[in-house]
């Protein structure tokens, strides 16, 4: 077998059992990327010297004693996450040539815990998009269907991880950016509480929604993962002790109350997909699971609400792009607003300006009560009803996308693919875990459900995500590569 197909925890095993090496593990997915990824794009860059001494050092560290759950694990993080010493572009022509001078504390958490970065993977520009093809790379393609889109933005991470080039990815979830993505992949994706993970080092998009997350094979591996990224973090205030406990004797859904509600099954969801989620309803209800119907009336001002607040606060966390804070600087003109207006013309892609002059537009002095408050208005009322519901459930059950991943330009207008976060906003909005999970295939295409959890409870989604997986064999279809 080739060892870059491992999960995490089966690396893990052969780690502890002296089996393998780190070295090896590195190595074969350093394979596997000088193998695929000319045509998939899914690494921006790889770190190939720098993954081989990590490997060595996590070696050495076992020989002197050491042990733990992601020693030697190899990995690829989204290139908006800050990496001490290898590039991070944030797939922007701003950023194409920045080297960050310190590590993101997730990225320091991960060091510490022995994983080995093997490099930084495609998104859409500064994670603006659901496709991956808003980078300024080039876009990546889907591993089960190369004509086809990733989904996103952390469309790199969730390609690398369907086509064992690492065998773990992090990623960022602004409005969906883990989950949709692992979603079009036929991976798992987790969108930790708000707050749990830190942000410090990531490169900032909407600062009240931003937050980092695992993409993995399997449940059992994000779970090891998150226990890793959590925790509250001094460079970052909003981070929160929620704790890491949850039922691990739980083996089934006995007495497990799964909340649905038909504002997330709408019309415009392919049938298929709609009975793939029903599916996993059945399974979950065999092993004990009742339905709870939930009342969710304002979910279809998610969108609306998010696209308004996310361009907002993008407006003001991308100003500090301008040639001379941060970033390329165009030289020439008059004057110090001409090289502004050079750098961030010749530096920024077009979703980007879109919604740097969406959210200036939005928080403008005449505007700002009709737009921007009403969205926050709006994203209190989702926020409560969420919560509401999730008294009486324990989760709630939605489909991850209306439809399998779409074709590589096909979408041209903005808004089709702003709709493309239907389901995904909501518990953004709400700053609520949200777990993402196989749940088979149309056409030959993954597709999804999501999980949205109590605010904290993202451990309980976890485990519900595991023993789901436990029940269904979706993991042994691979994509054709
Ligand atoms: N599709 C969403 C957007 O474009 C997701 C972004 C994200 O989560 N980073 O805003």
């Amino acid at each position: 077998m080739d060892l870059s197909q491992l999960t995490v925890k089966e690396a893990s095993e052969k780690l502890a059992q002296r089996e393998i090496s780190a070295v090896d593990l590195a190595k074969a997915c350093l394979a596997r990327i000088a193998a695929l990824n000319g045509g998939l794009n899914a690494y921006l860059t790889v770190a190939k010297e720098e993954a081989l001494a990590e490997a060595r050092a996590a070696d050495q560290r076992r020989q002197a004693g050491e042990a733990g759950p992601l020693l030697g694990i190899p990995y690829a993080a989204k290139d908006n996450i800050l990496t001490k010493g290898v590039r991070t572009t944030a797939a922007s022509k701003m950023l194409e040539n920045y080297i960050a001078p310190y590590d993101a504390t997730i990225i320091k958490k991960l060091r510490q815990a022995g994983a080995v970065l093997l490099g930084k993977t495609n998104l859409d520009e500064f994670a603006h998009g659901a496709s991956t093809e808003n980078s300024a790379f080039g876009p990546t393609k889907n591993p089960w269907d190369a004509q086809r889109v990733p989904g996103g933005s952390s469309g790199g991470s969730a390609a690398a991880v369907a086509a064992d080039m690492c065998l773990f990815a992090l990623g960022t979830d602004t409005g969906g950016s883990i989950r949709h993505p692992a979603a079009y992949c036929g991976v798992v994706g987790l969108k930790p509480t708000y707050g749990r993970a830190s942000r410090f080092g990531l490169i900032a998009m909407t600062s009240s929604t931003d937050v980092p997350g695992p993409i993995a094979k399997t449940a059992a591996d994000a779970e090891a993962i998150m226990r890793v990224l959590s925790g509250v973090d001094k460079q970052d205030a909003t981070t929160y002790d929620f704790g890491i406990e949850t039922d691990s004797a739980r083996q089934d859904f006995q007495n497990v109350k799964i909340g649905l509600t038909p504002e997330f099954f709408t019309d415009g969801i392919q049938p298929a997909v709609k009975e793939a989620v029903l599916a996993v309803l059945n399974l979950m209800k065999e092993q004990g699971a009742q339905e709870q119907a939930v009342s969710l009336p304002h979910t279809k001002y998610a969108i609306a609400a998010y696209y308004l607040i996310t361009p907002s606060e993008i407006s003001s966390n991308l100003s500090r792009f301008d040639g001379i804070k941060y970033g390329r600087a165009e030289s020439g003109g008059e004057n110090l607003f001409d090289l502004y207006a050079a750098s961030r013309g010749a530096g920024f892609g077009p979703e980007v300006k879109r919604r740097i002059m969406l959210g200036t537009f939005a928080l403008s002095a005449g505007y700002y009560d009709a737009y921007y408050l009403k969205a926050q208005k709006a994203r209190t009322v989702i926020a409560r009803e969420l919560n509401e519901a999730l008294a009486k459930a324990d989760f709630i059950l939605t489909p991850a996308t209306p439809h399998p991943a779409f074709r590589i330009g096909e979408k041209t207008d903005p808004v089709s693919m702003y709709l493309e976060d239907v389901f995904m906003s909501s518990a953004s909005l709400a700053g609520l875990p949200a777990l993402v999970l196989p749940a088979g295939f149309v056409d030959g295409l993954p597709v999804a459900c999501q999980l949205i959890g109590r605010r904290g409870a993202d451990y309980d989604l976890l485990r519900f995500g595991e023993i789901y997986g436990n029940l269904t064999n979706w993991r042994q279809t691979r994509p054709k590569l």
